[in-house]
Formats: C-alpha cells, structure tokens, sequence
C-alpha cells in the first residue's frame, strides 16, 4: 500500500532493502541485498522533506539531484528518475550499491540529523537504474550531433567509464584501453560480488557500448602500444589508471609464506569465480585456515568477508584505533561482523611471526588514542609490555595503496607530487589537463587511493576540461 502524506518520516520509519541471512550469504559470492519493490521505494523516497537547501546534495560528490529524483520515484516516474540521475552521474546503480553513504548523502540527510533516520538514499538510486534498465531504457542519444574528434583513455575504472560516457554524449570518440579482459577497474577486479555483481558492470558496458564507446581490453599501454601512438593518433588522451602500489607495515615477517597483499587475494578470487585466468601467483584458497586481516578500511572488510566465504576457520581483523575511528563504511563493518568475522581494535601489528620460512602468527601490541594529528583523527599509541602472538596460517595486509606512476611518465613531460600523484588540477586553465596540453587525467592516480564516486567526478569534470580544450 503507498502511504503519501507529509508527516511520512514520522510515520514510516527508515527501512533498507532486505538482507540475506547471514547463514546463506557467508557461503555464496552474491550480492546481500535485495531490491525494494515498488511500492516500498515509493514510500521510503516518499520520506524525503524536500529541504530547501538539501545537504544530501551538497555532500554527494558528484552533486546528485536527490531531492528530485525521490520525488519522481515516490510518484512512480521510474524512466524520468533515471534520466535524470544520470545528469550528473555515469554510474548510478554501482553508487547506489558501493558509495559509504553514511559518511555522504545520506550522513548529511536532515533526517539523520534529527534522529529519524536519513531517507534510504542509496538504496533508491540502486533501484531507479536497475528498474529502469529491466524496463528497456536507454540513455537517448537522438540529439547528440557528431564530432570529427576522438580522445583515447586509459583504464575502464569508474574515472575512465565516466570521462567516455560524457565525451561520447557530446558527439566525441572515446576508444577506452585496458590490460584486464573485462571493464570496471576495482569495480570488476578488486570489489567482490557480494557488494557488486559483476552482471551490473556487464550490463553497463552494454549502455556504454550501445552508446558508440569502443573498448579495447587485454591491451597495456607502454607494454603492448606505445603511448606516442596515441598521442599521435588522438586528439587528447585521458589518463584513469588508479593506484597499483600496496603500502606495507615495515616490519619483520612481511615476506613470510603464507602473507599476501590484500588486492591481489581479492583477484584472483574473482579470477576463480569468473573463471579467468590466474597470474603467476595462483588462486589462493582460505579454506580451513585461520586468517588474520591487518587494517581497517574497506579493502579490510572485503579482505574479511572473502576469507568468510573461502571457508576459513576463523578470520580475525586487527586494527590500530577503535571502532569509530575506523576509516571504512560503517554498514560493511556491521557486514562482517553478522557474517563471524572477529575484530581486534586497537591492535598494532609489530611482527609477523614463522617457523620454516612459514606465517605461524601475528604479533600484537595493544593501543590507546592519543592526541588528534593534523587530520584531527586520534593518533594511537603504543600501550607498554602489552604484546601478544594471534595464531595465523594466513595473513593479508590492507594497509592501502600509494600511486603507481608509469615509468613513461617523465618521457612525455606528465609531472608528478611529492607522493607520486599525477598533477591534473581542477582550477588550470582546462580542468584535469596534466603539465602535457593534450593528456588530461583524474580518479585515484591524481587524487591518491578513494573512492568510485569521486573516480567518477574526476572523469565527467577531465571529460568537461577536453572539451574545452578541443572546443567542442
Ligand atoms: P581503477 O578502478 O583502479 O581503474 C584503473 C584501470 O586502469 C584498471 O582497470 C587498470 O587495469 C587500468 N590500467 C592501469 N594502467 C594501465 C595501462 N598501462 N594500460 C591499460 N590499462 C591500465 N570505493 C567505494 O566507493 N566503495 C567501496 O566499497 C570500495 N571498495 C573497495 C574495495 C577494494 C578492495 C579496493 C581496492 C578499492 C575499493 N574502493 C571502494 C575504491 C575504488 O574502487 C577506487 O577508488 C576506484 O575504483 C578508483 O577508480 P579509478 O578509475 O581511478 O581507478
Ligand atoms: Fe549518495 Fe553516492 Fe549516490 Fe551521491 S552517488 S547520492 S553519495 S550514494
């Protein structure tokens, strides 16, 4: 039944789609929520107070209009929200399912401010592309008048996708390379299934194909085409190729066998499910082991969750601060812990601990928070003669990622920061033009290891600056 009146958020208190039990989504890769039905996303998007000035809005990266959009969902314009969500965003329905809205839209929901509950933001902009998908839309290019231009990017991450999806709806060639044989970046070969099914990054790349883009997968450049090739083929070249560099603890044991880095687990355990081919490394399988996750984001949680789903015994995460100071989604901590993972707050690891060459444990010393640093998050510090040894088969470090700039970089004069970042600045003369005119770049190479919302900023805003660049 749809309940409409203006006193809703009183009335209707916040409902998130349903969940799979626990039980049941612990031994399978699948995504855990369900859709809303219709009638339940009517009403929850009917929550909304239509504020004059909405926070939502503002602390959306990509400046959703949210507001207005729940308002054609609760009158039931499924094909009008969609129209309009895309506006301003490439890749709404990954968003709606990936986005840590309890730090953004929905964290600045007036609602939630006073204590209602914010309106299921995320959830709705999840359900108007999956609906209107099922439904036949498409994005309508009637209007786009064709250019002679073609600009090439690098990398199929949500940064590239986006820069594409906007040169494409006005009139530009974009011809999308990337060394991995499908598209999404982390999308498709980082964040699991459990939060993403892979069927939405295909069905995407359908709309982006059926818009004119061209991808051409399992190609690196600088190893299979020279970037000089490109540079003279197109008229601009966006750079979206991420952060590849795994930051390590930098204590002893690191190198044991039986310690792996974080992202090339979670690969190759979509390899094994996707059926694609492993690298050199193999699959490596959790099954039966004891597994403890060093860090705290939400390379962490997936870390956790995937050991969960491999069958190990028990997986334990140690991280150094406590539970609210921890950096990742909140809702993906809650995750883990429905699904047995086992937290260690304020736990500091200072040795990976072996016998023959093999991870045996984890050494940890216990920390309290200390002053706030130049962040304002609170420093922890080291409790004395609190050390303690975690038994561990297996160890995976989740400390996240630092910039992985090409070696050919330097050679076509695109400069770096101090920390490796590519110089693409949203206020030069074209947005997100590197210190080479022609190459523009942005998502985690310029801004440092993120998120996909603001990934996606960076490509609409880079595709606005070559625009301008090539006067279009
Ligand atoms: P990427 O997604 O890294 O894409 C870069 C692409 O460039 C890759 O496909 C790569 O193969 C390609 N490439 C690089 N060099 C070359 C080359 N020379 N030739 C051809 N191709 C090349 N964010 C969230 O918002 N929510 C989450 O829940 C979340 N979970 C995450 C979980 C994990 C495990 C990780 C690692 C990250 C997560 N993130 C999450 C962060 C998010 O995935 C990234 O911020 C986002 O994908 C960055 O987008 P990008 O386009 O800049 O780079
Ligand atoms: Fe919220 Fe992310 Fe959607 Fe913006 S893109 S409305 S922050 S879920």
């Amino acid at each position: 039944q749809r309940l409409h009146n203006d006193f809703q958020f009183v009335e209707l208190k916040r409902e998130e789609p349903q969940k799979v039990a626990a039980a049941t989504r612990k031994v399978e890769f699948n995504e855990i929520y369900h859709s809303f039905e219709p009638e339940q996303a009517s009403n929850q998007a009917h929550r909304c107070l239509a504020c004059g000035n909405p926070y939502c809005e503002w602390k959306c990266p990509v400046h959703n209009y949210i507001p207005n959009w729940l308002k054609l969902v609760s009158e039931g314009n499924i094909i009008e929200a969609a129209e309009l969500s895309h506006q301003t965003n490439s890749l709404p329905e990954v968003c709606g399912r990936v986005c840590p809205q309890d730090r953004l839209c929905e964290g600045a929901c007036t609602l939630q401010q006073g204590d209602f509950g914010a309106v299921t933001i995320g959830a709705v902009e999840k359900y108007i592309t999956d609906t209107a998908l099922s439904m036949g839309w498409k994005p309508d290019m009637s209007q786009v008048v064709p250019t002679d231009k073609k600009v090439a990017i690098i990398g199929a991450g949500p940064a590239g996708l986006a820069c594409a999806d906007v040169l494409a709806r006005n009139g530009v060639s974009a011809v999308v390379y990337d060394r991995h044989p499908e598209i999404g970046g982390l999308l498709t070969f980082g964040i699991p299934e459990f939060k993403l099914e892979k069927s939405v990054i295909t069905r995407r790349r359908e709309i982006l194909e059926g818009m004119g883009i061209e991808f051409r997968l399992n190609t690196e450049i600088g190893k299979d085409i020279a970037f000089d090739s490109l540079l003279e083929e197109y008229d601009s070249v966006f750079l979206g190729m991420g952060t590849y560099t795994y930051m390590k603890g930098g204590f002893p044991g690191e190198d044991l066998d039986g310690v792996h880095d974080a992202l090339p687990f979670l690969i190759s355990n979509v390899n094994n499910c996707l059926g694609y081919e492993q690298d050199e490394n193999g699959f490596v399988d959790m099954r039966g082991k004891r597994v403890v996750v060093l860090g705290g984001g939400d390379t962490a949680m997936d870390c956790n969750r995937t050991s969960i789903r491999q069958g190990a015994k028990a997986v334990y995460c140690a991280y150094r601060r406590d539970e609210a100071n921890m950096p990742g989604s909140r809702k993906e901590v809650v995750n883990s812990k429905e699904e047995g993972v086992q937290f260690l707050f304020n736990r500091q690891p200072v040795e990976v601990v072996g016998e023959n060459g093999k991870v045996t444990g984890v050494k940890l010393v216990t920390t309290a928070l200390g002053e706030p640093d130049a962040n304002g998050r609170r420093r922890p510090e080291v409790v004395e003669g609190s050390e303690e040894v975690i038994p561990a088969d297996a160890v995976l470090v989740a400390f996240g990622f630092r910039p992985s700039p090409a070696p050919w970089f330097e050679q076509f004069d695109i400069r770096l920061d101090d920390g490796g970042r590519v110089l693409a600045p949203e206020s030069g003369d074209f947005a997100f033009q590197t210190s080479n005119p022609k190459v523009f770049a942005g998502g985690d190479m310029v801004r440092g290891s993120d998120l996909v919302v603001t990934a996606i900023d960076e490509g609409r805003k880079a595709a606005d600056g070559i625009l301008d660049y090539l006067e279009v």
